[in-house]
C-alpha cells in the first residue's frame, strides 16, 4: 500500500461537493438557501441548458464584508454558527460552511458581492475549481450577492456522465424554486429558463396573495379545493392548506411539508398525514398538502444529513401526535355529510364555519373559514351503485368461498337459532346501523358495539391474504384486457428483478419496455379493484424495501398494502346483513380486534356505561 498524504484541498472539496451537490439542482437549493440566509426580499434565477450551463443566482441580501470574499469560498468557513450550541438551535437554512466550497470546486463561480450603501464598493471573486485559487476584483454592484454558477463538473467528467436529458434536470431545478417560493412567501422570486421567464412572484403579505402564489405554483385547482389549517398546541403550530380528499393524486408529488421553514421528508411526519387521511382518502390516493410545522428549534435537530432533507425530533412521539391529531380533526370536519336531495343528485355540504375541538391537554381551536366550496359533487360510486356483499367481501370466487357467502349462511342459521331459542351468543352481536357510512353499530349482550368498517374489513382481508400466501394459495385471474402501465425506468428495473416474487403475490406483470408493463393476472380477492393502482401501490412498496431480502422481511407489509385495496370504503352504505358478515368475519378473524395499522376495529359501551351518560341509576 502506498504511504498516507493529506488530501488537497481542491480534491477534498470535490469528495465533499459529492455529498452536497449531485446536480444542478442541488446547486440551486444551496445558492437559494444562502440568499433567504442573507435576509434578501427579492431573488432572481436564471438557468441556462437545465443548469448544467449556468445556474445564477442574484439577491438583495446583506452582502458579504470584502474580506471575507475568501473565506465563503472556503470549506468549513461559515457566518452561521460559532459553537455547538448554535448548532444545537441553528435557525438558519445553512450551516455547514461547505456548499460554495463544494460548488465552485466542481465549476466556474463567479461571485459579486456588496455588503453596503456604495454602489462603487461591490467585489467579485472568481475562481474555476482550479485549486481554489481565488481571484478577486472591485465591482460595481448594489447591496446583495450575485453567485453565477458555470459549466458543471466541468473537471469531474465521472459525474457529468450522470446529468440526466436538460428537461430532466430542468423539472429537478423547478421543483427546488417550488419548494423555496412556498418556504418564504415574504421574499418575492424570479426564474428564467433560457432566457425565458417562467415565475415572476411578487412579496406576499396577506393571505390572498399567499394563496395566489401557491395557486400558480400547484395549480388553481389545488387551492379550490384546499382547506386552510392553523393549530397552534404547547409550543407547536401546523399551518397551511391541506386538499380535501377530492383532489388526491395517483403519485405522493404535491406533499411540502416544512419544518421551520426547511423542506423535509420525515417519516414521523409521512405517517402521521397518511394516517390522518386514512379514513377519508381511497387507497392509491395520496394526499396533496402544504403544510408548515413551526417549534423551538432546539427541539429539533437539523444536523443529519448532509443536504438536509432530513431531521430529527426530540420528541418525535408528540409531534406524531400533534400532527395526526390536528390534520385528523380538520379532515373529519369536511367529512362529506352527504344528503340525497329530491333530484337525486348526492351533494356534499360541510360542517360548522369553525369549531372547537376539546383535547385532553388543552382546547384548540381550529380556524375553517377558508372551505371554498360549500357545496360540491361528491364523486363515488358508493352513491349509484347497490353493493351486494359479494362486491364489499371483493367479489372473486375465492371470496365467496372463503368468507362471505359462507358466513352469510352461518348468519341466518345462527339468527335463525338466536330468534327461537336465543341461546346463540355471537361476540360481536347483530348489526343495528350504519352511522355516517363509517361506523356500524350493533348490539350484544353487554351492551352497543361499533365497529369501524373499513378497519375491520382490512383486517380481515389482510389475515386471509397472509393464509393463502404462505400456503402459496393466492389465486390469480387473468384480465380480460390486460392493462399496459408507464413507470419510471427504475421502477421498471424493479419489477424486472422481483418479478416471481410479484407473481408469488398474484400480479403477473410483463415488462414491456424500459418504461412500461403490462398487466396480465390480479389475485382474485382483489380482482374487482383498479389494478393499475394496486400495481402502482405494490411497485412503489417494493422500490422503497429495496433488496430483494428486505421485500421479503415486508412481506406483511406489501400484504397490507394490497388488502387495503381489496377493503370495503368508507361512505359506502352497507346492507343490514352485510354488516352482519362483516361482523362473524371478525369474530373468525385472527386478530380482528385491530387494523392493520393497529388502529382498534371496534369497541363497546356496556350498559352500564350507557347508564352513567345518562346519569342512571340501577
Ligand atoms: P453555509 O451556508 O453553510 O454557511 P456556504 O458555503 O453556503 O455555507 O456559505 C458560506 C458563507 O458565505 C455563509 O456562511 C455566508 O456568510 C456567506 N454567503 C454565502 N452566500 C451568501 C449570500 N447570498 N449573501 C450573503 N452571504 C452569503
Ligand atoms: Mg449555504
Amino acid at each position: 500500500m502506498p504511504r498516507i498524504k493529506k488530501l488537497d484541498t481542491r480534491l477534498s472539496n470535490q469528495i465533499a461537493a459529492g455529498e452536497v451537490v449531485d446536480r444542478p439542482a442541488s446547486v440551486l437549493k444551496e445558492l437559494i438557501e444562502n440568499s433567504l440566509d442573507a435576509g434578501s426580499s427579492s431573488i432572481e434565477i436564471d438557468i441556462e441548458a437545465g443548469g448544467t450551463r449556468r445556474i445564477r443566482v442574484k439577491d438583495d441580501g446583506c452582502g458579504i464584508a470584502a474580506e471575507d470574499i475568501t473565506l465563503a469560498l472556503d470549506s468549513h468557513a461559515t457566518s452561521k454558527i460559532i459553537n455547538l450550541n448554535d448548532l444545537e438551535a441553528v435557525a438558519t437554512l445553512g450551516f455547514r460552511g461547505e456548499a460554495l466550497a463544494s460548488i465552485s470546486s466542481v465549476s466556474r463561480t463567479e461571485l459579486t458581492t456588496n455588503d453596503g450603501e456604495d454602489v462603487s464598493k461591490g467585489m467579485v471573486a472568481q475562481c474555476a475549481g482550479r485549486d481554489m485559487e481565488v481571484e478577486i476584483k472591485a465591482a460595481g454592484r448594489a447591496r446583495g450577492t450575485t453567485v453565477d454558477v458555470k459549466d458543471l463538473f466541468f473537471n469531474t467528467p465521472a459525474r457529468k456522465k450522470f446529468l440526466r436529458k436538460e428537461r430532466t434536470e430542468y423539472s429537478h431545478l423547478e421543483e427546488i424554486f417550488l419548494r423555496n417560493a412556498l418556504s418564504r412567501f415574504d421574499v418575492g422570486f424570479r426564474m428564467a429558463h433560457n432566457g425565458k421567464v417562467i415565475y415572476v412572484l411578487r412579496n406576499c403579505d396577506n393571505e390572498v396573495d399567499r394563496e395566489q402564489r401557491v395557486a400558480k405554483l400547484l395549480g388553481a385547482q389545488f387551492m379550490q379545493s384546499a382547506i386552510t389549517v392553523d393549530v397552534k398546541h404547547a409550543g407547536y403550530r401546523l399551518s397551511g392548506w391541506v386538499a380535501q380528499p377530492e383532489y388526491s393524486r395517483s403519485q405522493a408529488d404535491r406533499q411540502y411539508f416544512f419544518v421551520n421553514g426547511r423542506v423535509v421528508r420525515d417519516k414521523i411526519i409521512t405517517h402521521a398525514v397518511k394516517q390522518a387521511y386514512r379514513d377519508v382518502l381511497f387507497h392509491g390516493r395520496h394526499p396533496a398538502y402544504v403544510l408548515y410545522f413551526d417549534l423551538d428549534h432546539a427541539a429539533v435537530d437539523v444536523n443529519v444529513h448532509p443536504a438536509k432533507h432530513e431531521v430529527r425530533f426530540r420528541d418525535s412521539r408528540s409531534v406524531h401526535d400533534f400532527i395526526f391529531r390536528s390534520l385528523h380533526r380538520v379532515l373529519a370536519d369536511v367529512r362529506p355529510a352527504h344528503n340525497v336531495e329530491a333530484t337525486g343528485s348526492p351533494q356534499v355540504q360541510y360542517a360548522g364555519e369553525s369549531l372547537s375541538v376539546i383535547d385532553s391537554q388543552a382546547s384548540l381551536v381550529l380556524e375553517k373559514n377558508h372551505v371554498r366550496d360549500s357545496v360540491a359533487v361528491y364523486e363515488s360510486d358508493a352513491f349509484s351503485s347497490p353493493v351486494t356483499t359479494a362486491n364489499y367481501i371483493g367479489l372473486g370466487q375465492e371470496a365467496r368461498q372463503g368468507f362471505g357467502v359462507q358466513s352469510l349462511e352461518k348468519l341466518f342459521a345462527d339468527q335463525a337459532g338466536a330468534a327461537s331459542t336465543d341461546e346463540v351468543v355471537l361476540p360481536l352481536g347483530y348489526a343495528l346501523a350504519q352511522l355516517h357510512g363509517i361506523y356500524i353499530l350493533a348490539q350484544n349482550s353487554v351492551g352497543l358495539v361499533i365497529v369501524d368498517m373499513h378497519a375491520a374489513h382490512e383486517r380481515i382481508t389482510y389475515e386471509r391474504m397472509k393464509k393463502s400466501f404462505a400456503e402459496n394459495k393466492l389465486q390469480t385471474q387473468p384480465l380480460l384486457v390486460p392493462i399496459a402501465v408507464s413507470l419510471s425506468r427504475q421502477e421498471v428495473d424493479c419489477v424486472t428483478a422481483n418479478i416471481e416474487t410479484l407473481e408469488k403475490l398474484g400480479l403477473v406483470l410483463q415488462v414491456s419496455s424500459d418504461e412500461q408493463l403490462v398487466i396480465r393476472e390480479v389475485p382474485v380477492m382483489l380482482a374487482s379493484q383498479n389494478a393499475e393502482q394496486l400495481t402502482r401501490d405494490i411497485v412503489a412498496d417494493f422500490l422503497e424495501f429495496g433488496s430483494s431480502q428486505r421485500i421479503g422481511d415486508h412481506m406483511d407489509d406489501i400484504l397490507s398494502t394490497m388488502a387495503c385495496h381489496g377493503s370495503v370504503r368508507a361512505n359506502r352504505s352497507l346492507s343490514i346483513p352485510e354488516m352482519n358478515a362483516l361482523l362473524r368475519d371478525m369474530e373468525e378473524t385472527e386478530r380482528s380486534g385491530q387494523c392493520n395499522h393497529g388502529r382498534p376495529t371496534w369497541t363497546q359501551l356496556s350498559i352500564q356505561e350507557l347508564d352513567k351518560l345518562f346519569l342512571r341509576g340501577r
